[in-house]
């Protein structure tokens, strides 16, 4: 792979993530498509435990937005770059361990008897999300490969969300 595909598909991971934080209201710092050796790029989440839950349901839709932001990245790869299925790509480690990690998400809610869907469910649930806000992604992923680094505020800026976007 070329560097040019590379970091197209880099900005194009990385801005889903950071337009699903956007949409989803997940605090989140800056988006970056720098590598630093071990990734090619990243979303840093400022995720903290929110306050208790008032209902199940609301519990279950904050876990499901948090899987969501994860999966965005790599739908967003497959939409931009593959038009390919989740299950017939060979994933790269890097789009591996965003799968791994929302896996471990809903490992861990089950544990705690939270009935959650499987994977399968909400990686089709990113790739519907990708769909949504292909448009915002573009314009996010465009803003990286030129400049490498976005805040929060940028993104938002960027994005432009009503304040009841489709989710
Ligand atoms: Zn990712």
């Amino acid at each position: 792979m070329s560097d040019v595909t590379d970091r197209y598909r880099t900005s194009v991971h990385e801005a889903a993530h950071a337009v699903a934080c956007v949409v989803f209201r997940i605090a989140f710092k800056w988006v970056s498509v720098v590598s630093d050796g071990s990734v090619l790029g990243r979303t840093v989440l400022d995720v903290r435990p929110p306050a208790p839950w008032r209902t199940a349901h609301g519990r279950l839709r904050y876990l499901g937005e948090l899987i969501k932001s994860e999966l965005a990245g790599v739908a967003a790869e497959y939409d931009f770059c593959e038009r390919h299925r989740w299950s017939t790509v060979a994933l790269s480690l890097y789009a591996q361990q965003d799968i791994d990690s929302a896996q471990r998400r809903i490992d861990a809610a089950r544990r705690v008897r939270i009935a959650i869907p499987n994977l399968d469910v909400y990686q089709l649930r990113a790739s519907r999300f990708v769909v949504a806000h292909r448009g915002r992604i573009e314009a996010v992923a465009d803003e990286l490969i030129m400049r490498d680094t976005l805040s929060a505020a940028e993104v938002r800026g960027l994005v432009n969300v009503p304040k009841r976007a489709a989710r």
